[in-house]
């Protein structure tokens, strides 16, 4: 592929992915004013869904001035269960309904933007909804403008949420956008660390679903190409904001999101969600990130890149510890990543039970908590 260096480069890109994706991609050099655009050609009726944080950045400030809209705090979790049945109340109040919900921001506000709009055709709690293929009714339009890109959350029919008794997505056909614009520049203010934990997870995606010996074909090309490209971006220094940075994470986050419909991830992911359940505020990258560390026996190279990325970036390696999780932690941790079965499946290949043993697992870690 012929990777594109600035935005003026971007915008003429051709579709890049192998993976069919239902969702229509439109890259941009002006992602706020097209999406206005876009929609009042459409004649949509917007509510919108923005990241607080964006709250003091000139270039958003036109979502702000809308009436139609929920700040939500994604620096605090992810989305939870709550936050949805909040917001659908808060919707559903109103005296004109929207037949579109549109995500503004990173992972988490685009995550909740999905799982309300499909809620809102739905009347249990949004708790009642967590999992798989669920027979679901369609709910509003999904569009979505990352203002950090990275996740894949602009391509996914996930809506990942926190609920009361697990961590786990709404994962339905209706819960993908019908419309993501991409303006690489957009993430110009992020801060540094989410800059660099956004796209390690993209890292991780890409490499799990290389090496995993489920994906099928066009995941594995796609998470190769997007494999390529994280590595490129994370071996430079993403202190500081830089176009070509931004443009090559864009390209390799939608290629996170194709590779993730028809591939799947691995240990690391099936390790992480174990941390994730025992410390709430723990971000779902930086618990990947603690579990590539502890998996130099299974992923070596996917270990090594870690440890040069993080050299790279001046940080340290990311400590469980530092979020409160401990060997109080430990039965429940191995009870959650034991359950991830698809992923100890996609890591080890048929017969993975005999690698992926409750005794294995607790291994892990336990060296976990011994970094400190
Ligand atoms: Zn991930």
């Amino acid at each position: 592929m012929n990777v594109p260096k600035t935005i003026k480069e971007f915008v003429k890109l051709e579709p890049w992915w192998k993976t069919p994706v239902n969702t229509r991609v439109v890259p941009s050099e002006d992602g706020v004013g097209d999406i206005f655009r876009m929609l009042a050609e459409a004649g949509k009726k917007p509510f919108f869904v923005v990241d607080k944080a964006l709250a003091g950045q000139a270039e958003f400030a036109r979502f702000f001035a809308e009436k139609n809209l929920f700040a939500f705090d994604a620096s605090f979790s992810e989305p939870r269960t709550g936050d949805v049945d909040a917001l659908r109340a808060l919707i559903q109040a109103l005296p004109e309904q929207p037949d579109t919900l549109v995500g503004v921001g990173g992972g988490a506000t685009m995550d909740l933007a999905k799982a309300t709009a499909i809620c809102l055709a739905n009347p249990e709690p949004a708790q009642v909804y967590q999992g798989y293929g669920l027979d679901m009714n369609k709910g509003a339009d999904i569009w979505v403008l990352p203002a950090l890109t990275g996740t894949g959350a602009e391509i996914t029919p996930i809506a990942v949420l926190r609920g009361p008794e697990k961590k786990l997505g709404i994962n339905n056909k209706y819960t993908e956008a019908e419309v993501a614009v991409i303006d690489p520049s957009l993430a110009r203010h992020a801060p540094a660390f989410n800059r660099f934990y956004t796209m390690m997870d993209c890292y991780f995606h890409h490499y799990e679903i290389k090496t995993s010996k489920t994906s099928a074909p066009e995941g594995v090309e796609d998470a190769t190409l997007g494999f390529a490209l994280a590595k490129q971006v994370l071996s430079r220094d993403l202190s500081v904001y830089n176009e070509e940075n931004a443009v090559i994470s864009a390209v390799a986050s939608v290629l996170g999101g194709s590779s993730s419909v028809s591939g799947r991830v691995g240990a690391a992911h099936a390790i992480s969600y174990g941390l994730s359940n025992s410390a709430p505020h723990l971000p779902h990258s930086v618990a990947v990130a603690i579990s590539m560390c502890a998996l130099e026996d299974v992923y070596p190279d996917g270990y090594g890149d870690t440890m040069s990325f993080l050299a790279a970036n001046g940080r340290q390696k990311p400590k469980a510890a530092d979020y409160g999780i401990g060997e109080k932690d430990v039965p429940k941790m191995v009870k959650t990543a034991l359950g991830m079965e698809k992923l100890w499946h996609s890591c080890f290949g048929d017969g993975w039970q005999e690698k992926a043993t409750p005794e294995y697992i607790e291994g892990i870690y336990n060296r976990i908590i011994k970094e400190r």
